[in-house]
């Protein structure tokens, strides 16, 4: 047999370098996580040929135990991970090794500030465990043979870490893939079997395929298995410690941080089948890409079937990781099947109330989690306010808002708290959405509820216009946009009584109001008397049943045609600029100030002016004629 041995040296990706080196520095402190690393991926490829040896049995030669070997060599410096898994073509070693295929990788790498420091820890939610060998190699020699190829189609890839690595064909009998790490100067410590056999219980005990290292008599050449494991989540609660449910959710979610929260399960009945879920204590860089994955793996009685059924888990918990392991479903199950299939539906609906309970235990246990939570996968939540009507009600008592009770940027405001301190006579729930925290937060439309002292909730992500279009009430209590109809808090005592001001005749206010509504009659709907507004002379707001302006900005910035929906403008008549301009007689200054007041009340909503120039123009004109 003739192996063409042709040796091509290839770059990385830029990317790839660049993660080396931030890599480096971000783990060198915990350097041994490499060896969990290779595990891993190791106990992935035996799950992938398990998989489609179920149905093309032929794929498993005459090599059926499926199992990893971890071996070192105090001579050659070198330590080796050898698994006879699924394997990889030439062509899936370029893919996986050589670049990095995840979606979003440009966006993460142009998100990093440059400062290493900082960026190390970025690291830890981007899937860096191959490379991680580099962090003690400064030379790694992968070998694989994909399953079902023939003998001399195996793949040889080398690197330094330097930026290229060298790629040839070469014969390899066995199947699967082996992984030599030629050690750093100084890393030698790792080479002892007590070491090795130490990291790999602490952080590989789970693995389910079993890792075999020689056994200590150097007379003897026999293997021994160094992990327990039956699959974790088969074992009870009580038996599991928290440092084994964290191993085990790094190596299904690839991730480097500790998880917050999780829910282990096992239902039995109609139906069997064990849940163990996770929430990641970070949201991956790629939450909003809408390709991203769902991040549960789906076992059959034991065998794994697939990774990202997206079908177990609803859109808006796109970030939960874990594992569903059913006794009831068929081994040859595909996605297809998983789309109309009613014990998936039943599993998913359950494991989303799981979902939903563990929040709120946070939030009601363990707020400081909370917060992180809420931080990092809020928005996401919000949305399975639209996507999923039948929890809406949990849901509604897990979101967090920003108030203008709390003063700052941060939602920690529940709507149970809201209701909680609603002042007497109160019997809505307020909020306003605008683009910006501070474009809420400085809104003239909050200056009656200010001076109310009633709350009002500082909606600014842009998902909140569900919330808004989707969620009505709560606790009995009608939810309602102050950028949206009329406002009666009549009922509701002022915090502090002000000194009578300046009052106008009702009959000059109607005046006023009428000539306001001649001069701007193509720009608003209609002029009236605002009941909002303390310290502003005027404002724009839009009908009840018209969209709110912020949600009309957003979809016209999508680039959607729309009726031209005219706002309408209130004013304020104790205001001295109003009284003012109740007293301007000569028409051109009148309409100037008119327009004017129409196009500041524009710009407090935080848009744009058509004519920024005629408004500069007028306003100039006023103030030289002060
Ligand atoms: P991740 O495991 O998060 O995908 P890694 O950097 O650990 O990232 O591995 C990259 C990819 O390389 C894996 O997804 C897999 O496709 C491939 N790979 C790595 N090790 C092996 C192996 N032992 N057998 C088969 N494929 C492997
Ligand atoms: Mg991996």
């Amino acid at each position: 047999m003739t192996v063409e041995t042709h040796k091509e040296t290839m770059g990385f990706q830029a990317e790839v370098k660049q993660l080396l080196d931030l890599m480096i520095h971000s783990l060198y402190s915990n350097k041994e996580i490499f060896l969990r690393e290779l595990i891993s991926n190791a106990s992935d490829a035996i799950d992938r040929l398990r998989f489609d040896a179920l149905s093309n049995a032929a794929l498993l030669e005459q090599d059926t135990e499926l199992n990893i070997h971890v071996a070192y060599d105090k001579d050659a410096r070198t330590i080796t991970v050898t698994d006879n898994g699924i394997g990889m073509t030439r062509d899936e070693v370029i893919e996986n090794i050589g670049t990095i295929a995840k979606s979003g990788t440009r966006e993460f790498f142009s998100s990093l500030t440059g400062d290493q420091q900082k960026d190390a820890n970025l690291i830890g939610q981007f899937g860096v465990g191959f490379y991680s060998s580099f962090v003690v190699a400064d030379r790694v020699t992968l070998s694989t043979r994909k399953a079902g190829m023939q003998l001399d189609e195996g793949v040889r890839w080398e690197s330094d870490g330097q930026g290229e690595y060298t790629l040839e064909m070469i014969e390899k009998p066995a199947r699967g893939t082996e992984v030599v790490l030629h050690l750093r100067e100084g890393e030698d410590e790792l080479l002892a079997r007590y070491r090795l056999t130490s990291i790999i219980k602490k952080y590989s005990d789970h693995i389910v395929a079993p890792i075999l290292m020689k056994v200590e008599d150097e007379e003897k050449d026999e293997e021994e298995r160094v992990n327990s494991a039956a699959a974790l989540w088969t074992r009870s609660k009580s038996e599991i410690s928290s440092e084994e449910y964290n191993e085990f959710y790094k190596h299904i979610a690839h991730d480097f941080e500790d998880p917050l929260a999780h829910v282990h399960s096992r239902m039995e009945g109609t139906q069997e089948y064990i849940l163990l879920l996770y929430v990641p204590a970070r949201a991956p860089f790629d939450l909003w890409n809408r390709e991203q994955r769902h991040g549960i793996k789906l076992y059959v009685r034991r065998v794994f079937i697939m990774d990202d059924a997206e079908q177990l888990m609803p859109g808006y918990l796109r970030f939960v990781r874990g594992i569903v392991d059913s006794n009831d479903l068929p081994l040859n199950v595909s996605r297809e099947i998983l789309q109309q299939n009613r014990l998936i539906d039943a599993i998913r609906s359950n494991a989303v109330k799981k979902m939903l309970g563990v929040f709120s235990d946070l939030a009601n246990k363990e707020p400081e989690k909370y917060a992180t939570f809420w931080d990092q996968f809020g928005r996401v939540l919000k949305e399975g306010i639209a996507e999923d009507s039948s929890n809406r009600e949990s849901l509604a008592k897990l979101l967090r808002f920003a108030s203008t009770a709390s003063g700052s940027e941060t939602q920690d405001v529940s709507l149970e708290t809201y209701v909680a301190r609603m002042k007497e006579g109160q019997d809505k729930i307020y909020y306003i959405i605008a683009d910006s925290y501070a474009a809420a937060a400085n809104s003239p439309l909050l200056e009656i509820f200010k001076k109310k002292g009633v709350e009002v909730l500082l909606l600014s992500d842009p998902v909140d216009h569900l919330l808004g279009a989707e969620l009505h009430e709560f606790d009995g209590k009608q939810l309602s946009s102050i950028s949206r109809g009329e406002v009666d808090l009549d009922k509701i005592q002022d915090v502090e009584e002000k000194a009578e001001e300046e009052q106008q005749t009702v009959s000059e206010v109607q005046t006023l109001v009428d000539r306001l509504k001649e001069v701007l009659k193509e720009q608003v709907k209609t002029v009236r008397v605002s009941t909002r507004l303390t310290t502003s002379p005027a404002c724009l707001v839009v009908d009840e049943y018209d969209m709110d302006p912020s949600l009309l900005r957003l979809l016209k910035a999508s680039g959607q045609k729309l009726p031209t929906m005219k706002p309408i403008l209130e004013i304020n008549p104790h205001h001295p600029i109003i009284l003012k301009v109740s007293n301007e007689t000569e028409e051109q200054k009148f309409s100037d100030w008119a327009y004017v007041l129409f196009d500041q009340s524009t710009l407090t909503l935080g848009e744009q002016l058509d004519d920024p120039v005629a408004f500069v123009n007028r306003l100039n004109g006023l103030l030289a004629g002060m």
